[in-house]
């Protein structure tokens, strides 16, 4: 028996990378019984027929599933967003960066068009990335078009499965060419010019970049807060659950509670006004949601 991860599924066969082979393997009935379908990124162990080909006999435990695209086991969403063309908008930001940490992945945020930016404006934007920095990510700045920054990104995409996030024309395909010039994925110039969305029925597959794994399909277009308790906002905002174990009540969520050190730490200075009253709103969202039944 052997082990290893499915990196492709298609027309019935799971393509499961181990080590340096990719193996063709197809399902045993197992898990129809058992309801559950494998998925790329699934660690699985599988029995070899020969040297291009074999049977899954059983699914590892997933740490997480994605369900556009669906993906196993991601162990980290780079975040794209544009410096320009679409602006940076820090509420979209820390929207993506809420949904992320509430799915228990780790983002890693990416600004790409750094190439159409003044110096005046790269230091305005410098203030935020700072600030996102000092909460604990990982921030990116390049440019798909020089080529600014990109091998930066390489070792933090090594030994683990990615997934790209980011609203449309971000710069999403033009990175995943980028860090993998074989792809030849369209860009939007090219598939407007063509009149056809860029996304149709493609199979999701995983990427080998490097010594990592990128899904070729980017993730979480849907940006709603739809599993998630207002109780557990607090847990996607770095700094408020850092600060947030200081207040006089456990369970503070950080709105209006006396004793509450969050917001003496936003009135301090030592959280930024914008990031809390982003908090503020996605917390209301969560509150006044209606239920789904
Ligand atoms: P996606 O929708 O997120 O996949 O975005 P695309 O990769 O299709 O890019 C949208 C547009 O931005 C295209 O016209 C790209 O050529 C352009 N673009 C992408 N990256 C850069 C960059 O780093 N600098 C500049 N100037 N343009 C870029
Ligand atoms: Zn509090």
């Amino acid at each position: 028996m052997s082990e290893g991860k499915i990196i492709k599924a298609l027309s019935g066969f799971y393509y499961v990378l181990e080590g340096e082979n990719i193996i063709r393997c197809r399902g045993r009935g197992v898990f129809r019984k058992k309801n559950v379908t494998p998925l790329v990124g699934d660690y699985v162990v599988f029995q070899s027929e020969n040297e291009t080909e074999g049977y899954i006999m059983e699914i590892k435990p997933r740490k997480n599933e994605l369900i556009r695209p669906p993906i196993a086991n991601i162990d980290q969403a780079i975040l794209v967003f544009s410096a320009a063309r679409p602006d940076f908008s820090p509420l979209l930001l820390d929207r993506f960066l809420s949904v992320i940490e509430a799915n228990d992945i780790t983002p890693v945020i990416c600004i790409t068009k750094m190439d159409l930016l003044s110096e005046e404006e790269k230091k305005k934007i410098g203030w935020y990335i700072d600030g996102y920095q000092s909460i604990g990510y990982e921030v990116f700045q390049l440019s798909t078009k020089t080529g600014d920054g990109l091998k930066q990104l390489f070792p933090f995409i090594d030994g683990k499965i990615s997934v790209l996030a980011g609203q449309s024309g971000v710069g999403k395909s033009s990175l995943l060419n980028s860090l993998h010039p074989q792809l030849d994925i369209k860009t939007a110039d090219i598939s407007d010019h063509l009149g056809r969305g860029k996304h149709t029925t493609r199979h999701v597959e995983l990427l080998q970049i490097g010594g990592g794994l990128v899904a070729d399909t980017p993730g979480f277009s849907s940006l709603e807060f739809p599993e998630m308790e207002a109780e557990d906002l607090p847990f996607t905002f770095p700094e408020i659950e850092q600060y947030g174990e200081n207040c006089k009540f456990r369970g503070c969520l950080h709105i209006n509670e006396p004793g509450c050190a969050v917001k003496q730490a936003v009135e301090s200075g030592e959280i930024r006004q914008y990031r809390y009253d982003h908090y503020q709103d996605f917390y209301q969202e969560i509150k006044n949601r209606k239920p789904r039944y």
